[in-house]
């Protein structure tokens, strides 16, 4: 069975997010949509409610699960028995940053591969963090977020 954890903050999940996952299904048997928590990061919604948006979102997809993780991500993956490592690239700057994670992930686990997939046209300029921005400065967020991404 072929298992690959799509690891992230989500702070919020957007539709870049969605995108990758979406086109991510046929090629594995089982994604596992893995929130981090790194505490170093301070973030804008509660782990709790990063994991409810996402698991409303891919309700109807049997092959998808949402769980959350502390510590290494190649740890985690051996865990979960995960063979891949499932990452979006929009641009230099994520392939650059990309390229040194899954080098040195390579090197905790040998047999651990990263697939990345390029984001699709028109949503390359989406970032959680962006999409922050505009929610603290009540602009009009819900055409960047799923359509369960919903702030009171
Ligand atoms: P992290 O804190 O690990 O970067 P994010 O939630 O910001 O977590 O991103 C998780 C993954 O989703 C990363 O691989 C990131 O490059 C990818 N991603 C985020 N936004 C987009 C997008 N608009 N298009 C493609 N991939 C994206």
């Amino acid at each position: 069975m072929k298992v690959a954890v799509f690891p992230g903050s989500f702070d919020p999940i957007t539709l870049g997010h969605l995108d990758i996952v979406s086109r991510a299904i046929p090629l594995f048997d089982k994604i596992i949509i893995a929130v981090g928590r790194n505490a170093n990061k301070k973030y804008m919604f509660s782990e709790e409610q990063r994991v409810e948006w996402i698991k409303e979102t891919f309700k109807e997809e049997a092959k998808i699960s949402v769980d959350r993780y502390s510590g290494l991500t190649t740890r985690y993956c051996t865990e979960v028995g995960a063979q891949f490592i499932l990452r979006g690239l929009r641009n230099p700057a994520d392939f650059e940053f990309e390229k040194a994670i899954a080098q040195t992930n390579r090197k905790l686990k040998t047999d651990l591969e990263t697939v990345f997939l390029l984001t699709s046209s028109g949503l390359s300029s989406i970032s959680s963090s962006i999409v922050r921005d505009v929610i603290r400065n009540e602009g009009e967020y819900q055409q960047f977020v799923p359509a369960a991404v919903r702030i009171n």
